[in-house]
């Protein structure tokens, strides 16, 4: 996406083919809820791991042409209870599905909503594809910033972020410097402030963090989302991802990202400037918020969720964070500063740890000892390749399935 391709806002948002990757998570229901609401988007496919039930509703409702089911034996399921109801929707399985439907020439907006690791691929060919890519998946940005930030130069694709700090960011900078690409230091910003909520542990005394249980650190007090973000919010490993990807997202160095702790929610982060105007955008805590930006950008729609009313909103507050409560926010902007594979690396070990820990294997505690053992016994490179990325991705996680089996 070249910097000056920013198009005329027009009275309404033209129309869509939208492919939703994810469709049964989070915000693969918020970007349907938002859909529903505006008949100009058609969805042309939706995506799942393995949860028929759900892919059966949407696919009553939403009439897609095609379904993906990575599971086989999912969409062997999903097969016949569309075969029963009547549904002409196709079914396609397997993993290779979800890229095939982020490259098919009939679908031209990519909801990427994968949760982890296993989103890269189809997000990647989005990106090459020169789709308008909504991009959620954090994780395939934060695991091959360098190949994506490279393969969006070399496309016309057009990247559109999702998470909520960078969807607020990317609405407070200067139109021309919205796109990887664009130098947003010669247009006089001085710092990105991400805000952060904190999660539900902020205030817990750090001695009970030991026995935090995956139903207490998947409980936000803010937001409602899937449970691996929600334990990455629980340690601020979210945080630590965002820093990175702020930096991927709008090219500048971890230095000019800034971290603040804000427990309400409502200010979803900032550009400050040379002259010291600080740009905020606000909003009530709703994901259908910046989905509803993006899907129509550069127009405005409504997103279905409440408007703020700041006469009821109590009083906004912002700390600095306290690394020493949160290693692995430390860890996640010591591997933004350090860049190459130190990401590709940190994320790796993240999902592996988080997963462990939901699965009641290892403590809450352990997810940032993994991490920082694998880190440590790791060598960075450059990350110029897949095959590099996939390699430290790969030896990333099996390092951290020995270091947790130890702890
Ligand atoms: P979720 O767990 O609710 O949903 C994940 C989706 O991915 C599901 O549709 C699932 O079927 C699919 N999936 C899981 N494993 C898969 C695999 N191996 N192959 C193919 N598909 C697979 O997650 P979520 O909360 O919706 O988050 C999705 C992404 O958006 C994550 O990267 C998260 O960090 C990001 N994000 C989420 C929120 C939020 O509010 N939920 C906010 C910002 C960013
Ligand atoms: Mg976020």
């Amino acid at each position: 996406m070249g910097i000056n391709a920013t198009p005329q806002r027009s009275a309404a948002a033209p129309s869509a083919q939208i492919s939703i990757l994810g469709s049964t998570g989070s915000i693969g229901k918020s970007t349907l809820e938002v859909i529903a609401l505006h008949p100009q988007y058609q969805v042309f496919a939706l995506t799942a791991n393995k949860n028929v039930a759900i892919m059966l509703e949407q696919c009553q409702r939403f009439s897609p042409r095609y379904a993906v089911m990575v599971d086989e034996q999912a969409a062997e399921e999903l097969r016949k209870s569309l075969k029963a109801y009547g549904l002409e929707t196709e079914v396609l399985a397997g993993a290779q599905s979800l890229v095939e439907i982020a490259s098919h020439p009939d679908t031209d907006t990519i909801m990427a909503a994968i949760v982890g690791s296993a989103g890269l691929p189809s997000t990647l060919a989005a990106v090459k594809h020169s789709k308008k890519v909504l991009l959620a998946n954090k994780e395939a940005l934060v695991m091959a910033g360098d190949l994506f930030i490279g393969a969006l130069a070399a496309s016309d694709a057009v990247l559109l972020p999702i998470d909520s700090e960078h969807n607020a960011v990317f609405q407070c900078l200067p139109p021309e410097t919205r796109f990887a690409g664009g130098d947003i230091c010669s247009q006089g910003v001085r710092r990105v402030v991400l805000t952060a909520s904190g999660g539900p542990f902020r205030e817990a005394p750090l001695s009970a963090l030991e026995e935090v249980t995956p139903d207490q650190a998947c409980k936000h007090p803010n937001w409602s989302m899937g449970r691996k973000i929600s334990v990455d919010s629980a340690t601020m490993m979210n945080k630590g991802l965002e820093v990175i990807e702020a930096c991927y997202l709008f090219g500048v160095g971890a230095q000019m990202v800034e971290v603040l702790i804000h427990p309400q929610s409502i200010v979803h982060s900032m550009v400050e400037y040379a002259d010291g105007s600080v740009l905020a955008q606000m909003g009530s805590p709703d994901m259908r918020v910046p989905i509803a930006y993006s899907l129509a950008w550069p127009n405005r729609i409504a997103s279905g969720a409440a408007y703020l009313d700041l006469t009821k909103q109590s009083a906004l507050e912002f700390f600095a964070p306290d690394l020493e409560r949160f290693p692995c926010l430390r860890l996640g902007i010591e591997a933004a500063k350090m860049g190459g594979t130190a990401p590709t690396i940190l994320n790796a070990a993240n999902e592996v740890a988080v997963e462990s820990f939901l699965q009641g294997k290892s403590r809450f505690t352990a997810i940032p000892a993994i991490i920082a053992g694998v880190l440590e016994q790791m060598t960075c490179r450059k990350a110029d390749t897949l095959d590099i990325i996939r390699e430290a991705d790969r030896s990333a996680r099996e390092l951290a399935r020995q270091i947790s089996d130890r702890l």
